[in-house]
């Protein structure tokens, strides 16, 4: 029999606030354990907590950017349970009214190209940290208490790993876009709950699904996907029953276990915390968050293939962060040249970032001074390999093309006669070369060029001195 997948993803994201969700705490990543709590994330007796501003802006713009119904009403929740990992004993997150609801990201993909539905995106805090460590047992890092979170749910649209995966990505991008979130998976800032059952093909009812929490990278997203259809598959091939349960995906087993059967909403009676305010927001301030949405990496991926002609994979790579998609658009904006632009960025710029390991929002030189050195490769003020040269000065002192240029001597020689002078003289000094050439070895040419090239501190213009050298020999 055929098996259809349904996938639906629980999304836990950080909020990139300085302060957590109740209190003053700090919330930056990889202090000392304890260090940053005070009795109201602790939730001590006679402590009041009161919602971090910041927080609910984040959430409203996640839920813009994601296509969401805006709440003008929302509310918290207190989630009773036993937490280990949160002394309050509670989880103050939101039940019955999100401040998000009914939005939709769209994903293409090989043999997939629809609209995901996003149920809700509610505010919650986090909880703290368990280390089991042999000798001393389990000990709590609290630090993470209270925390901001977003928690993204979505509808069951999902039909397989790479679906789901694409998904993720795109969640991802747009929350970095509209720095809701840094989204380090490696710090636990973004977090996939995958919600898996299967039916077979052209069913309507659904199975009976399984939960895998906390997945941290886009490659356990999908293999663990992968490994839990095919188990349910192999289950229900042997006549087995799938239980509703908690999963625990286990990363170098490429296996999940089962961890505890999966509670219910009335497993943790829920009840509207008193301690605080409803959110109630004004249409204005909606709208304000409306006006402030940057343009999504997708929407500039568009712009760059229909409209600058760039392939596909330049217009992804520009788009990875919104620093250097900004950086690119700037120095086009500037020399109206998106393809060298694009060329400088991807390939020498690069190269020099990567060897430094820096990120491109930490270069000294600004987009309009990339734009400009390009302008002067453009003018044949300056040849390509003075371009980099000037690049590299640049990126290491700061200095404007302009200063480099005049300094290091780089303007381009254009003037016939001197190169003439030159090329003779290679040509008579290189008989072998030449000789070469004649026969009928074209690359001999670049050897001439070169020395040419060598004898001008890379001052000639290539094209000139190529064009030069087939005319005298
Ligand atoms: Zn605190």
């Amino acid at each position: 029999m055929e098996y259809e997948i349904v996938i639906g993803l629980e999304i836990h994201s950080e909020l990139q606030t300085k302060s957590k969700i109740f209190c003053g705490c700090s919330t930056k990543f990889g202090a000392d354990e304890n260090t940053q709590t005070c009795p109201v994330c602790l939730g001590l007796p006679g402590t009041l907590p009161v919602l971090n501003k910041k927080v609910v802006e984040y959430a409203v713009t996640a839920g813009t950017a994601m296509d969401c119904k805006i709440a003008r009403f929302s509310k918290m929740d207190r989630k009773n349970y036993f937490y280990p990992d949160l002394p309050k004993a509670y989880q103050i997150s939101q039940f019955d009214l999100p401040i998000c609801g009914e939005g939709k990201i769209h994903i293409k993909g090989e043999g997939f190209d629809k609209f995901v539905g996003i149920t809700r995106i509610h505010i919650e805090e986090d909880a703290g940290k368990l280390i089991h460590e042999g000798s001393e047992g389990t000990l709590a890092d609290n630090n993470r208490c209270g925390v901001p979170l977003i928690e993204i749910v979505t509808e069951p649209d999902m039909r397989s790993a790479e679906e789901a995966r694409v998904f993720a990505e795109k969640v991802k991008a747009t929350l970095e876009y509209t720095e809701v979130s840094d989204c380090k998976m490696q710090e636990g800032s973004l977090r996939f709950d995958v919600n898996l059952s299967v039916r077979p093909m052209g069913s309507k009812e659904y199975g009976t699904r399984t939960e895998m929490k906390n997945l941290n990278s886009f490659r356990s997203l999908e293999n663990a996907i992968k490994s839990e259809s095919k188990r349910q598959i192999k289950e229900i091939e042997k006549g087995n029953k799938i239980i509703q349960e908690t999963r625990k995906w286990d990363d170098d087993k490429g296996l999940s276990f089962s961890l505890r059967s999966k509670e219910e909403a009335h497993d943790y009676r829920y009840f509207p915390d008193p301690d605080l305010v409803p959110v109630i927001l004004e249409e204005e301030y909606i709208e304000s968050i409306k006006g402030s949405i940057p343009i999504l990496p997708w929407e500039r991926i568009e712009k760059y293939t229909s409209e600058w002609n760039l392939t596909q994979t330049e217009s992804q790579i520009l788009t990875t962060t919104k620093q250097m998609a900004d950086f690119f658009e700037e120095s086009v904006m500037y020399c109206d040249d998106a393809k060298s632009v694009s060329n400088w960025i991807l390939g020498d710029l690069s190269a020099l970032l990567n060897e430094v390991g820096i990120e491109i929002t930490q270069v000294k030189f600004s987009p309009k001074d990339l734009a400009k050195m390009i302008h002067m490769i453009n003018k044949k003020e300056i040849s390509n390999s003075a371009g980099k040269t000037v690049l590299k000065e640049m990126f290491e002192t700061g200095a404007t093309p302009e200063d480099i240029v005049k300094e290091k001597g780089l303007v381009q020689m254009n003037d016939e006669d001197a190169i003439k002078e030159i090329v003779l003289k290679v040509i008579a000094d290189n008989p072998k070369s030449v000789e070469d050439l004649r026969s009928g070895k074209d690359k001999a040419i670049g050897f001439l060029v070169g020395q040419v090239m060598k004898a001008t501190k890379g001052k000639a213009n290539p094209g000139v001195v190529n064009d030069m050298i087939k005319k005298n020999i």
